[in-house]
């Protein structure tokens, strides 16, 4: 927890400073919230979050009858984790292997979160495969290696510019012949054009799905939350090009805008579940939205 809390400095010192900071000075009036309105959205809460918490802080403090400030920060911090709402596990099969694809922009952390993934259920003690499905550029299948290396996975990759489908293909017959827990793959990020998306990630999961009942089981939606507003545009492409099940936010070490989480909760329905702070290997925690709450609040 001290560690989550200490890769959480920068929205503490920005997020959390500033909603005290308007907090601080006077008396429940319509100009606190409108203040408070204005930290939350400068914050990435985004808009309808924002108007939501906004209600149910005015009700709350209304039917409570709330006087306090210090009264109106818990309020506060209790609506937004009732927003984010409950952890949700990954949706991992009864009998193995389970498959998990990564998908989102380049540039995200997707190649360094499936080593992270890899890592995270290695420490499980289950056996992991890395497949390396982002033909498109060597550098990230190079990369992928070493991850592989690092977290003691086993990792298939063909040659770059190779059908990333039949990279999945292989990587599920290997997995099936050595008896894998889990296979993650890496697939690419180019936004060519959005059908160009939309097929080449359909293969893949129509491959998957052919090989392993009920796979793809988890796919993982990177984003970066120092791009804040543009991480909830990349959510909505993706959601639409293929199902996506939760997101990895990424870099949440490096931001201030820390309430892009909030916003993706309540924009996009879906749920965080794994959060990434740094760019070390054990740099990534399931997503606890009670921990999380915690960990910017007291
Ligand atoms: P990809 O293009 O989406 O595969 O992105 P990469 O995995 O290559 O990551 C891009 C950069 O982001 C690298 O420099 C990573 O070290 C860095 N990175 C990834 N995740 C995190 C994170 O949680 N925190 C920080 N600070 N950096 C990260």
């Amino acid at each position: 927890f001290d560690r989550l809390k200490a890769s959480l400095g920068k929205v503490r010192e920005t997020f959390t400073a500033k909603i005290d900071n308007v907090l601080r000075r006077r008396k429940i009036d319509e100009e606190l919230y409108e203040e408070l309105e204005d930290t939350l959205i400068l914050a990435d809460v985004g808009v309808p979050a924002t108007e939501e918490l906004l209600e149910k802080l005015k009700a709350r403090v209304k039917a409570e009858r709330v006087e306090e400030v210090e009264d109106l920060r818990r309020l506060l911090q209790e609506e937004i984790l009732h927003l984010l709402g409950e952890p949700v596990p990954l949706l991992l099969p009864p009998s193995p292997p389970a498959v998990i694809l990564l998908v989102g922009v380049n540039g995200t952390g997707k190649t360094t979160t499936a080593g992270k993934l890899a890592y995270f259920f290695r420490q499980q003690g289950k056996k992991v495969l890395l497949a390396a499905a982002d033909t498109f550029r060597a550098a990230a299948i190079d990369q992928l290696e070493i991850w592989a290396e690092k977290s003691g996975s086993l990792f298939v990759r063909q040659k770059e510019g190779s059908d990333p489908a039949a990279v999945v293909f292989d990587a599920l017959q290997a997995a099936k012949a050595r008896g894998v827990d889990v296979v993650i793959a890496d697939t690419a990020g180019r936004l060519h054009t959005k059908s160009h998306l939309m097929a080449e990630l359909g293969k893949i999961v129509r491959v998957a799905a052919r090989e392993v009942e009920g796979a793809p089981h988890e796919v993982l939606l990177v984003l970066d939350a120092t791009t804040g507003q543009n991480a909830l545009s990349q959510a909505r492409l993706f959601k639409e090009v293929t199902g996506v099940t939760g997101i990895v936010l990424t870099k949440l070490d490096g931001t201030a805008k820390g309430g892009v989480v909030i916003a993706i909760r309540k924009e996009l329905g879906l749920p965080v579940k794994f959060i990434g702070t740094g760019e070390k290997i054990e740099d990534l925690a399931p997503f606890d939205p009670a921990e999380f709450v915690k960990a910017i609040f007291d």
